[in-house]
């Protein structure tokens, strides 16, 4: 079935649809801003769900940046948001291998903010910035399976990487498979970052590579596996009857809702939104939880709606 656009709704119906949740979890990029900018009109509407009552949580899939540099472009920009309500992968594969008593070495394909969310919580790791093949392959694979015991890698983890190479490929993968309990994990699976005027290819598009070479599947802590979130769930604080899940991608983030069993609202101001939805709607037994329950050009419109 078509997503309700929010604008048809009459008044009476918005206050029934606003009385449906208490909680929020909103995507970050495309939905609050673009690059850093905050999209006109969308911090105001965020301070007036949080006046309406609603608990607020921001939920993202960026792999190259803490919890805490999200929270600090939010703030910067004009969002009043706690730290503890960013709910970010680094954090989440952090938290993942702290609960688990990890105690080994991360070899890590992806940025040096990952290194910094796992020294947060005390695990060691190696492997961020620029890594070439040097001299013949032969030499350095002979060098990587002599170190490969004693540098202890428990979990390789995979993000966003734009020093991603053929060595740092091959050090994975000997990692990986040189021991079957090696943890395997990834930020998030984001195939492609999409613009008006070009495209970047996203941690999902490296991760296939090396995934097809050591024939396993990365854990993956981005939307729409909804890992992110269970702590939250489980405690109790976020009832999934209850919340609204707002988004710029159907296949990411109306996806996570649905997986979560929230209420799912895509907005157009994603570079690809209102393209995708098009295309998702035309072939609706795809997947029906990419379909979104509602649909607002931008966030900023509630305001005029309430
Ligand atoms: N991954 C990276 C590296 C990004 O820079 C971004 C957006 O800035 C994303 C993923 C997607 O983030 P979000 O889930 O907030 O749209
Ligand atoms: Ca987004």
């Amino acid at each position: 079935s078509q997503p309700t656009n929010l604008a048809e709704l009459t008044k009476a119906e918005i206050v029934v649809w606003l009385n449906s949740f208490d909680t929020v979890l909103t995507d970050c990029d495309g939905v609050l801003w673009h690059e850093g900018v905050a999209i006109d009109g969308v911090p105001e509407a965020i301070a007036l769900l949080k006046t309406l009552g609603k608990e607020v949580y921001f939920v993202t899939n960026n792999g190259i940046k803490t919890s805490r540099e999200i929270w600090q472009t939010a703030t910067t920009i004009g969002y009043d948001i706690d730290e503890s309500r960013i709910l970010a992968p680094i954090k989440a594969i952090a938290d993942y291998l702290q609960a688990r008593n990890f105690y080994k070495k991360v070899y890590v394909v992806g940025s040096e903010a990952i290194s910094n969310g796992l020294a947060a919580v005390g695990i060691e790791s190696f492997g961020s910035g620029p890594e070439v093949l040097q001299g013949k392959l032969n030499d350095y694979l002979a060098q990587q399976v002599a170190t490969q015991e004693t540098d202890d890698v428990g979990a390789v983890v995979v993000g966003f990487d734009e020093h991603f190479t053929f060595a740092k490929m091959l050090k994975a993968s000997n990692y990986i498979c040189s021991n079957s309990e090696c943890l395997f994990m990834t930020t998030n699976l984001d195939t492609v970052h999409r613009y008006p005027a070009f495209r970047i290819p996203g941690t999902g598009a490296l991760l296939a590579g090396l995934e097809t070479c050591v024939e396993r599947k990365a854990l993956q802590f981005g939307k729409p596996n909804p890992e992110i979130c269970q702590q939250l769930i489980k405690s109790g604080k976020v009832v999934p009857a209850r919340t609204l899940m707002i988004g710029d991608v159907c296949k990411v983030d109306v996806l996570f809702g649905h997986n979560c069993g929230f209420q799912t609202l895509l907005v157009g101001t994603g570079h690809n939104s209102v393209h995708e939805l098009n295309e998702v709607l035309q072939q609706p037994s795809e997947n029906p939880g990419f379909i979104p329950d509602f649909f607002v050009p931008s966030l900023a419109d509630i305001k005029k709606l309430i």
